[in-house]
């Protein structure tokens, strides 16, 4: 049942999602710290230790051979195998369109100045290989540093319990083209990406998502290497008008809150009654979900509803909560779409359900969350690339414009600057 709130309660909403950020505690920055110094010390012996002591498993090596991989693809699922390669494709059309030109700017006596569009020169995945696996995950990840034109992609996992990759993880990186794999998962994945070992050499940036422990490492080597981002509880906010279909509202909360007791879902509809028999839903669907528990505490917790009077109005508080996940299930949703100005992403109409993207229709799942999509963007192009600007002044346009320069310098009394100006310029008077 979502807790009900009154339009006027929405502010509160926004600052609780805003301030459901991932804390690490210090107790966990230590220990990943401790973690990191031991890799930093004893490189590729360390992690062969410490995957014995978290992971339980005694590795002979660990990077993944070929052989190992093909081994591993063997055992998938053909019908797995056509739908990854069909999301792979849409993913990839997706994302060559979010390419960037270079551009250069010619101005009088030969000034000209532009921007190069740079890929990052490696880049380093972290592929969650605990609890669960998402091989969705190394889609997303691996297929925007590809077309950002990245040379060189490394995956990391930690083994599975019979210390091999799982199939599913090795189709996907075989499918996204990664073709350098190693068996090693948290906080010292992280620490051999960011400061390398003899086996594993440094990359430039790391994304991809862990648990608290790779969480709270990510953060530590920022700086050292650049890193995505450090997500909090994933959150779904639907809008829906009396057009909707209760039970595709519940099922797309329901699969947002079976991701973690802390997920957050949010209903706002113009239509109250909409609201009562989307909680009539929740309840009957969630009775025979696998992971009814999960899915009830979040919905205890975390779920809620607003009722409004317009659409215009449920999408102004949407604006304030900036959630990860927007879904506009209402009649027009292309002309409300204008309206929307802080979501990581947006799914249009009654039949575009979340997971279409999570999985398939080409956007990126790696989204923005607690209230972030105020000031930052999904997963994407520009996350693996970098711009650098040039300029060239001729000695015509020097000597034009060489004593504003001075001028400029001076009054920062930076004189070595202006000085760097006037030695060409007294050079040309000599
Ligand atoms: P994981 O790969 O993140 O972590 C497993 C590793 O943690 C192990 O290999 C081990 O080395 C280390 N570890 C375990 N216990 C430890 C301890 N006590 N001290 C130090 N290190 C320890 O896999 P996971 O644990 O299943 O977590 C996956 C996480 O990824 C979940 O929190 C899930 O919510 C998150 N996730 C998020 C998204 C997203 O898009 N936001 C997507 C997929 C997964």
């Amino acid at each position: 049942m979502l807790k009900a709130l009154n339009k006027n309660d929405s502010q509160t909403l926004m600052k609780y999602v805003s301030e459901r950020s991932q804390e690490i505690s210090a107790d966990i920055l230590m220990a990943a710290t401790r973690i990191i110094d031991q890799v930093r010390n004893d490189k590729d012996a360390a992690l062969f230790e410490l995957t014995r002591q978290f992971d339980g498993i005694d590795l002979k090596n660990l990077q993944v051979s070929e052989q190992e991989l093909d081994e591993a693809i063997r055992q998938c699922d053909p019908a797995f195998m056509e739908a990854m390669r069909r999301a792979k494709e849409n993913i990839e059309f997706y994302h060559q369109a979010q390419k960037q030109n270079a551009f250069l700017l010619q101005k009088e006596m030969n000034i000209y100045l532009g921007q190069r569009v740079i890929p990052l020169d490696s880049v380093g995945i972290y592929v969650p290989g605990g609890r669960a696996q998402y091989p969705s995950s190394v889609l997303m990840n691996a297929i925007p540093a590809h077309v950002a034109g990245v040379k060189r992609i490394v995956m990391v996992t930690p083994p599975g319990p019979n210390g091999t990759i799982h199939p599913n993880i090795a189709y996907a990186a075989k499918l996204a083209g990664i073709q350098e794999i190693y068996k090693v998962g948290g906080a010292q994945a992280i620490a051999a990406l960011a400061y390398g070992t003899p086996t594993i050499r440094p990359v430039d940036k790391i994304v991809g998502p862990g648990n608290i422990f790779v969480a709270a490492a990510k953060k530590l080597v920022f700086g050292k290497v650049d890193i995505d981002m450090i997500a909090g509880p994933s959150e779904i906010l639907v809008v829906a008008d009396q057009g909707a279909n209760p039970k595709y509202v519940a099922a797309d909360l329901l699969s947002q809150a079976e991701h973690d007791p802390m997920a957050c879902s949010i209903l706002i509809s113009t239509d109250a009654k909409l609201v009562d028999l989307v909680n009539a839903e929740l309840k009957a669907q969630s009775a025979v979900l696998p992971k009814r528990e999960i899915v009830e505490k979040s919905l205890a917790d975390h779920g809620h509803s607003i009722v409004c009077d317009t659409i215009e109005e449920a999408i102004e508080i949407s604006n304030m909560i900036a959630p990860e996940h927007l879904e506009l299930m209402i009649a027009d949703p292309m002309s409300a779409l204008g309206l929307v100005k802080h979501a990581g992403s947006v799914f249009l109409g009654y039949y575009t359900c979340e997971s279409v993207g999570d999985y398939f229709g080409g956007t990126n799942h790696v989204l923005p969350t607690s209230g972030t999509a105020r000031f930052s963007s999904a997963l994407g192009v520009d996350s693996f690339i970098k711009k650098s600007s040039y300029l060239h002044y001729s000695k015509e346009a020097l000597q034009t414009y060489g004593e504003m320069i001075v001028k400029m310098a001076q009054e920062e009394k930076l004189d070595a600057h202006a000085n760097a100006i006037l030695v060409r310029l007294n050079d040309e008077c000599a």
